[in-house]
C-alpha cells in the first residue's frame, strides 16, 4: 500500500486526507491542533514522522509561513527521504515556493505545487481543480494521487506557477464578491428582489462563481458558512497583489478591492467566513 504523509488536517486537509484512505492509501498525518481525527488516518505525535516510509507528503497548511515552520522549524525537510515528492497544496507564495524548491533539490526532494480551487465540498466530493507548478515528472509520479482529490489536474509551469495562478484566481474571486455585494445592494434599495436580480443575472453577462454559487448557496440562505475563511482570503489577494506589482503591472482595482477586504477583516470575528464580506458592506 502506498504511504502518503499529510499536514494540516483543517476544514480541507480533513476531507482531502479521508478522500486517500478511501481511495487504498496509508495516510500518516500530523496537524498542530489536536481534534477529532475519523478512523483510518494514523496520527503521528510528531510531524517528522509523517515522512516514514512516505513516497509522497501533502502540506495542507494556511500560508508559507507555516509551510516553512514545518519543514524548517520542525525538521520535516531534513526528514523526508531522497525522492520523496513534496506536494503544497495550500495557497502559498510563489516566490517563496520556488525558493523551497531549490532547497528541497539540495536534498533531491521534489516539489510540485498543486493548490485548489472548489472549496470544502470540492473536497469532500473529490472535485477540486488543482493548479499544479513543478516538473512533468514529478507531477506524473503523484498524477494519481491528485486525480484522487480533484476531477481537473492541470499543470500551469514550473514549480510556483500553481501557486501563482491559484492566488490571482482568488483577487478575481474576491473583486466578484464584492462588486456583487455592491451592485445587488443598490438593487434592492431600489426596490428589487435578490434572488429575482441572481436568476437574471446568472443568464447574462454579469455572471460570475459568486452569483452562480455563493450568492446562493451561502449569502442568501444567510448562513456564511462557505468552510473558506476570510483571513485566507486577504492573504491570498495580497500574494496576487504583490505579485502583479513585481511584474510591473499596476493593479490599481487589485489594491483598491484588497484594501476593502482588509477594512473588513478588522471588523469581523478572527473566525469569520469570507463570504461575510456581504454581511460587512450591508452593515
Ligand atoms: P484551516 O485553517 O481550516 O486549516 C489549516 C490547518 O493547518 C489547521 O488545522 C491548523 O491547525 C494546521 N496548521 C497550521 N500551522 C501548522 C503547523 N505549523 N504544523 C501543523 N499544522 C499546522 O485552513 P483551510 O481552510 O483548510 O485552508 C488550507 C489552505 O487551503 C489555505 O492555504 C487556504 O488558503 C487554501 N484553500 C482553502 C479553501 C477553503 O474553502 N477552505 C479553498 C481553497 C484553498
Amino acid at each position: 500500500m502506498t504511504v502518503v504523509g499529510f499536514v494540516g488536517l483543517g476544514k480541507m486537509g480533513l476531507p482531502m486526507a479521508a478522500r486517500l484512505v478511501a481511495a487504498g492509501y496509508r495516510v500518516r498525518a500530523y496537524d498542530i491542533s489536536r481534534q477529532t481525527i475519523p478512523e483510518g488516518i494514523d496520527v503521528t505525535e510528531d510531524v517528522t514522522a509523517v515522512a516514514e516510509g512516505a513516497e509522497a507528503v501533502v502540506l495542507m497548511l494556511p500560508d508559507s509561513d507555516a509551510v516553512e515552520a514545518v519543514l524548517d522549524g520542525a525538521g520535516l525537510l531534513a526528514a523526508l527521504a531522497p525522492g520523496t515528492v513534496l506536494i503544497d497544496m495550500g495557497s502559498s507564495q510563489p516566490l517563496r515556493t520556488r525558493a523551497l524548491a531549490a532547497r528541497a533539490a539540495e536534498r533531491a526532494v521534489r516539489l510540485v505545487d498543486a493548490p485548489v480551487s472548489g472549496g470544502v465540498k470540492g473536497a469532500v466530493d473529490g472535485t477540486l481543480t488543482i493548479m499544479t507548478g513543478g516538473d512533468q515528472d514529478d507531477l506524473d509520479r503523484v498524477r494519481p494521487l491528485l486525480e484522487t482529490l480533484g476531477g481537473r489536474v492541470l499543470r500551469l509551469g514550473p514549480v510556483g506557477a500553481g501557486h501563482a495562478l491559484k492566488a490571482l484566481n482568488n483577487l478575481m474571486s474576491a473583486t466578484h464578491l464584492l462588486i456583487t455585494a455592491e451592485a445587488l445592494l443598490a438593487g434592492q434599495r431600489f426596490g428589487l428582489d435578490p434572488e429575482t436580480m441572481l436568476a437574471a443575472v446568472n443568464g447574462s453577462s454579469g455572471r460570475s462563481g459568486s452569483t452562480e454559487n455563493k450568492w446562493p448557496n451561502f449569502v442568501l440562505p444567510g448562513t456564511f458558512d462557505s468552510g473558506f475563511g476570510l483571513r485566507l482570503m486577504l492573504k491570498d489577494m495580497r500574494i496576487a497583489v504583490e505579485l502583479a506589482e513585481a511584474t510591473g503591472v499596476a493593479p490599481r482595482l487589485g489594491r483598491a478591492c484588497a484594501d476593502l477586504w482588509s477594512d473588513a477583516a478588522e471588523h469581523l470575528p478572527p473566525a469569520a467566513d469570507h463570504t461575510e464580506i456581504v454581511r460587512w458592506l450591508q452593515e
